[in-house]
């Protein structure tokens, strides 16, 4: 890899559905780089395109109507969108990984732990069946299964939720992947549950030295993992930074929002703060102008006529409203009354 390229850069990546013979698109023209080791946690509510984005970095969108129609998402400088699916599947599990929000659909009901554990390993190494096992069962042990040595002869539906999120974790570093993507990782489990996983993986990823692609709605996981933040709204980048600025100054309406819909310890209220409305679907994308008008507090007049553009507002910090006046890397922030 070369020096100056990052782990992941995706580029101007479009992916979309032919639903009912029209192709619409679920992400248009994200970009932004995950570096090696760094955390980037992509947020949004569901239906902004993350996990179609994510599906689109694994190649595993639905056959049958999905599809990458532009750009680029360059692994180690090595374009993935181009790679046929017999080198797409040297990639998936060596290279990168990815865990899903409800590991009982990642795992396989009627094949044991061990079984599921090995094969990932005899995959993409030449060790023998003993080996294979022999790590199995140590990798069980590193995402915190005691009991590793009975948990290779169970099936899935004999563990409980957070203990099958810890195999499915196991299964996806057990080759020490450069990236990690984890895709609402802790949203079906308990808050105490969840609260373990996050320390689990925030520890792998801190001594494998893993890059992590976090697909979250949740600005809790956000705070906990991310270097980095990435806002999406209706297929779009619309905000990202680091997660200090992220979370102490959000410029985006958007990202206003999710923040002030966080309950706070400190404040008493009788209702929570909603975003009011949802994220247009598919078939009802604004076809001119920004995406976020129709819930957006700050709206202007010219907000529906003119497509805002992502520009930083300083070094680092990049925003995609008409509030802002931003321009390329370097530029300085003004803000408009
Ligand atoms: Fe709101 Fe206009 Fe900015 Fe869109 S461009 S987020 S509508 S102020």
């Amino acid at each position: 890899m070369s020096k100056n390229h990052a782990l992941l850069e995706i580029k101007d990546l479009h992916t979309g559905f032919d639903i009912g013979g029209e192709f619409h698109h679920a992400v248009k023209g994200v970009s932004f780089d995950v570096n090696p080791k760094e955390v980037v946690c992509v947020v949004g509510e569901s239906g902004c395109g993350k996990s179609v984005m994510s599906l689109s970095v694994m190649k595993l969108l639905p056959k049958h109507n999905g599809k990458i129609d532009k750009g680029e998402i360059l692994f180690n400088g090595k374009n993935l969108a181009d790679l046929s699916e017999k080198e797409m599947n040297r990639v998936r599990g060596k290279d990168i990984s990815m865990i899903f929000q409800e590991p009982m659909t990642a795992l396989n009901p009627v094949l044991t732990i061990g079984f599921q554990l090995d094969e990932v390993l005899l995959n993409h190494s030449k060790a023998s069946k003993e080996q294979v096992r022999k790590k199995s069962i140590q990798l069980l042990k590193d995402v915190g299964i005691s009991r590793s040595e009975q948990v290779v002869h169970e099936y899935p539906h004999q563990l409980s939720g957070g203990m099958r999120q810890r195999v499915m974790i196991a299964i996806a570093i057990a080759c020490e992947p450069a990236l990690l993507i984890a895709d609402e990782p802790t949203t079906a489990l308990d808050v105490t549950v969840q609260a373990q996983i996050l320390e689990l993986m925030k520890k792998i990823q801190d001594d494998k030295g893993m890059a992590v692609l976090m697909i979250t709605h949740d600005l809790g996981v956000v705070a906990e993992m991310a270097d980095k933040v990435v806002v999406m709204y209706a297929g779009q980048v619309v905000e990202q930074s680091d997660v200090d600025r992220i979370f102490h100054d959000p410029k985006h309406p958007y990202t206003r929002a999710l923040l002030d819909s966080i309950p706070k310890m400190e404040e008493r209220v009788d209702e929570l703060n909603t975003i009011k409305g949802i994220v247009p679907s598919l078939k009802n994308m604004p076809q001119q102008g920004c995406r976020f008008v129709d819930r957006c507090p700050s709206a202007m007049p010219e907000c529906k006529q003119i497509d805002p553009q992502l520009g930083e507002t300083n070094k680092g910090h990049a925003v995609r409203c008409l509030l802002y006046e931003t321009s390329q890397p370097g530029a300085k922030t003004e803000v408009r009354s």
